[in-house]
Formats: structure tokens, sequence, C-alpha cells
């Protein structure tokens, strides 16, 4: 061996030493530095959750439409939600990539049964805000429950000139369906939405600043409220072809977020359960959990506007 090939040896070796010290003092660095370096990456995913829950650009925020909807809100649905009414307020986001399935204003006897073998064939838990009941449909809420759905309230009424007349009126609608759900199923439900959404506008006509109130009103009596951040557009009409609610789900899931989607399970919307296979398939391909809403998940709640 020369001199050099020798140098060039010696030289290589130390290289490999100075490697392996490097790995070794990262792998038993202090347990307090590796610690402090975790708390930054934590601190660095939480500013990054706060921007993603930012209020979206104007396009993303008429995308995220509206609820229009109601079988008794008999006012145009042109009035509930219109573009920037639909803006996320920002929170920290803890579930990620994560699918809230909800239907609102049934149960029905057809397409709400429908949409319950959907989801236990799938496995997928999901959320129904219900509206005042037949005696009929109590199987059906059983069956909720015993599959590991979440019940919450929607309302006794849906009629917004009634029960947006008064904060009592209102705390009374919510309250009177909650008596008779824990009496017929045993269920305490606690999680509320808003007929047309916290957002909504409509009420400034029968009252002016009371979704201002409500909205502070129902947290302080322990309840809790969801709006959505993905809107199907299976409100805007009841024949909506369910390949154009899957579209817009596929368009407007973000996996920085936790998408509360909005859908409807009354009979008039056959269209929601027809679309609904696929959207479990697309989530479940691109790596979407879906969770039913518990008392514990962050509240996406829109913008109040009255
Ligand atoms: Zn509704």
């Amino acid at each position: 061996m020369t001199r050099l090939q020798r140098e060039r040896q010696l030289r290589m070796r130390l290289l490999i030493c100075c490697g392996v010290v490097l790995v070794l003092s990262g792998l038993f660095a202090a347990p307090e530095i590796r610690a402090a370096l975790g708390r930054r990456q934590i601190q660095r995913d939480m500013e990054a959750e706060l921007d993603a829950a930012r209020p979206q650009s104007v396009p993303e925020r008429q995308a995220a439409g509206g609820e229009a909807e109601g079988q008794e809100g008999t006012a145009g649905d042109s009035d509930i939600l219109v573009g920037e009414n639909a803006v996320v307020e920002p929170e920290v986001v803890r579930e990620k990539k994560t699918v809230y399935l909800t239907f609102d204003d049934g149960p029905s006897m057809d397409v709400t049964p429908e949409i319950l073998d959907i989801l236990k064939k799938n496995d997928v838990k999901a959320t129904f805000f219900i509206l005042n009941y037949g005696e009929k449909s109590i199987p059906i809420l059983e069956r909720m429950v015993r599959e590991g759905h979440t019940i919450g309230i929607h309302g006794y009424s849906h009629d917004y000139a009634e029960i947006y007349a008064s904060e009592d009126a209102f705390m009374n609608n919510i309250q009177k369906l909650h008596d008779k759900l824990l009496e017929d199923v045993g269920y305490d439900a606690r999680i509320v939405r808003f007929p047309g959404g916290s957002s909504n506008t409509i009420s400034e006509k029968y009252k002016k600043g009371i979704m201002k109130k409500l909205t502070k009103r129902l947290e302080k009596e322990g309840w809790k409220y969801l709006d959505w951040n993905v809107s199907t557009g299976d409100a805007e009409g009841n024949n909506v072809p369910s390949s154009q609610l899957v579209k817009s789900v596929k368009s407007e899931l973000k996996p920085e977020q936790a998408n509360v989607v909005l859908l409807h399970d009354t009979s008039s919307k056959q269209s929601s359960a027809d679309a609904l296979q696929n959207i479990i398939d697309f989530g479940i391909e691109n790596g979407y959990t879906f969770c039913p809403v518990t008392e514990d998940t962050t509240m996406v709640h829109h913008k109040v506007n009255n």
C-alpha cells in the first residue's frame, strides 16, 4: 500500500467514526432536549392548524354553500346563507384527515334506514341532527344509538318564524325534543345544529341579533353547536343527482381540517343515500377517517351574521 492509499484509508475511517458518533449522540440525547424538540414540533403543528382554520378565500367560502332546507321553512332559501356567511371561525383543529358525516332533518322512514344500512356495511359512524318524529321512528332512533351513531338536536320544529321569534322560543324548541328523545330512547343529546346554521340571516326577520345571543347562551347552558364546512349541495333541491353530490364532496374535503359534511336524510333526499357509498369510498381511498361527532370534537362554527 502506498503512503497516499494509507492516508486515504485513514481519512475514510475517521469519517465513518464521526458519522457513528453523530448518530449515537442523536439517539442518546438528554430526554429534556428531545422533549423540547417535540414541544417545538407540536407548536409548529398547532400554528399550521391555526393557519388551516383561518377564514377561506372568497371562492372557497362560496363553495362552502349553505343549508337551504326546511320542511316548514317557508321563506326563500336564498335568504338563509349566501357566500361569505359560511366562514369558519379560526379554531385549533385537532382532527386532521377526519370526516364527520352529518344528516339533518330526519329521521325518515325510507331514506334514513337506507343510510344506516350503508353506514353499517362500511362500519362508518355518523351524526344525525333530528327533528320531531312520530312513534314509528323510535326503532330507527334506537338503531342509531345501538350502531354507534351520534344523535344531535335540530329542533322540535324547523319553522324559522316560530323558533327564531325569541331566545326562549329557541331554547324551548331544542329542550322539548331533547326531553322527548331522552324519554323515548334514553339518549341524552347535547349537540345542536341550528336550522339554517349559526350564520343564517333569515332569523333577522324575526328577531334582530338573536343568533349572537343564542350561540352564547347554548354554550353557557351546557350545549354545543355544530355547523359544517363541506356542503354536498343536497339542500339545493330534491333531485340533485348523486354524482353531483359526490363531486362536491371530492372537491371540498381537505386533509388538514376536520371535515364536517352537510347531508340530509328526509324522504325527499334519496340522492343523498345514493351518493353515500361513493363518498365513503372516496374518503377511505384518500386516507380519511370517518367519525361520529362527540362533545370532544372541535366544533366547526360559522361566522354569526345576526
Ligand atoms: Zn334543517
